[in-house]
């Protein structure tokens, strides 16, 4: 069995170049893996969107949660054999509100080893919401969606029995949050 340690953040936060900067020269090899990729693939397969931002604006909520499920067997199978770190939301921004990234069913279906919540300044977020071509359209509260996002984690923590590590990606120190990281990975 993989260890399983899943890292969640606002859309903007820096989740990425931290994790990269954290995964040099852990003493474990982690697969860096995407949940949206995963979402992004199965629904691409049924013919149900054609663009990644497509399905969180366009799919009705009963397929999406199928989507979400599909997404969360085939990482459940993944992390039998290897060591993953699973870049995935606590709650996505929905048309109809806030939808769990990490609801009970998906819980279920992932033996999770820690969970982590990444946080930044809206400054910070703001500017790299500019910068990056992927998410250049997003425009979700961020204050709002971190506040938020600090419940969800706690209740997944509360659930799963999995410790609750949250920390900050301050403005142009993503290598000092990578080790901070690294430190946390190296103790489970
Ligand atoms: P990302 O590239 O991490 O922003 O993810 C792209 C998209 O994948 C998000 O906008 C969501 O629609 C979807 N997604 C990612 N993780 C989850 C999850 N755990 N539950 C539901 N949807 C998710
Ligand atoms: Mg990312």
């Amino acid at each position: 069995m993989g260890k399983l340690v899943v890292i969640t953040g606002v859309p903007g936060v820096g989740k990425s170049t931290v994790v990269q900067y954290a995964l040099e020269g852990t003493k474990e090899k982690y697969e860096l893996t995407n949940f949206g990729d995963y979402m992004f693939d199965a629904a691409k397969e049924f013919g149900l969107v054609e663009h990644r931002d497509e399905m969180r604006m366009k799919m009705p909520l009963e397929t999406y949660k199928d989507i979400q499920q599909l997404a969360a067997e085939k990482l459940s199978a993944k992390s039998k054999e290897t060591n993953i770190i699973l870049d995935t939301h606590c709650s996505v921004l929905k048309p109809q509100g806030y939808y769990p990234g990490l609801p009970h069913h998906v819980l279920k279906k992932l033996p999770l080893n820690l969970l982590v919540v990444v946080e930044s300044s809206e400054e910070g977020i703001t500017a790299r919401r500019r910068k990056d071509e992927d998410i250049r359209k997003r425009d979700d509260p961020i204050i709002e969606q971190q506040h938020l996002n600090r419940m969800y984690a706690a209740t997944c923590s509360v659930l799963t029995g999995v410790p609750l590590f949250i920390f900050k990606n301050e403005q142009g120190k993503a290598k000092e949050a990578g080790d901070t990281l690294r430190m946390v990975l190296e103790g489970i």
